[in-house]
């Protein structure tokens, strides 16, 4: 079965900044989804801000095998509910990849626990994005490094927890570095965090930069769910025979997880 993915975007400066526009006439999110969609191992969909529950509804994402998150300047118009619900499916299992101004989003803040925040300059000059893990499946077909030709300074220092998997550093023309590529596990979900893609760049055109989009849908991918209620185990059920001492605080079948 393929993958499913759902590429979500802001939508918005695609649709009141002339340049943008001319770069993703269709949204950055329909040029994301196409870049996917040339592997017939993904399937995509798209969602956008706009969209009722931002196009994220309950059966949606329950559907939806990994997740990409672009945004910008909306983060703060992303409704709580809908972070909740994104959360709960990471936790239970869906990928997440977060891309690029999605440092700021609420879900990576929730997510990492940390400001997230980073040093940034826009001057369209040169990263140098280099592979750190030249075994890991995100950078399988990249060589030592790629390049993105013009692309908005993300530096040094980045305010994230330190990260379980290091995948990329970028080097940038006016000299600062980046931890560009980095991932977590959280609760049963991959979460992966890549860098390149301001949008008044045509980023997303780069087929370096689509082919670690693949790589990282198919490693953020997981056929393994966890439903995490707390289950209560009955004494007649523990492993071993035991008795009750003391008092018992909850009532007997009460569920744990409000
Ligand atoms: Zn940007």
């Amino acid at each position: 079965m393929a993958i499913r993915v759902t590429v979500w975007g802001e939508n918005v400066h695609e649709r009141t900044n002339q340049e943008v526009q001319e770069i993703y006439p269709e949204g950055m999110h329909t040029c994301i989804a196409q870049g996917l969609s040339e592997d017939a191992e993904i399937e995509t969909q798209t969602a956008v801000l706009q969209d009722p529950e931002h196009g994220l509804s309950e059966e949606v994402l329950k559907n939806t095998d990994v997740l990409t998150w672009w945004g910008h300047c909306a983060h703060q118009d992303v409704s709580d509910e809908i972070v909740d619900r994104v959360q709960k499916r990471v936790w239970e299992g869906m990928g997440l990849l977060v891309l690029h101004s999605g440092h700021y989003s609420k879900i990576f803040k929730r997510l990492m626990g940390t400001t997230c925040s980073l040093t940034w300059r826009e001057a369209g000059e040169k990263e140098r994005v280099w592979v750190v893990n030249p075994t890991h499946p995100i950078t399988q077909g990249i060589d030592r490094y790629f390049e993105v030709e013009n692309s908005e300074m993300y530096g040094e220092p980045f305010i994230i927890p330190t990260p379980d998997e290091s995948i990329f550093i970028s080097w940038y023309e006016g000299g600062e570095v980046f931890r560009s590529g980095v991932t977590y596990r959280r609760g049963a979900g991959n979460v992966f965090y890549f860098s390149p893609g301001h949008e008044s760049y045509p980023v997303y055109h780069n087929e370096k930069v689509q082919l670690v989009l693949k790589n990282a849908v198919k490693w953020a991918a997981s056929d393994a769910t966890w439903i995490d209620n707390c289950p209560n185990v009955p004494v007649e059920q523990a492993p071993e025979k035991i008795e009750i001492k003391g008092v018992s605080l909850h009532k007997p079948g009460e569920a744990g997880f409000k």
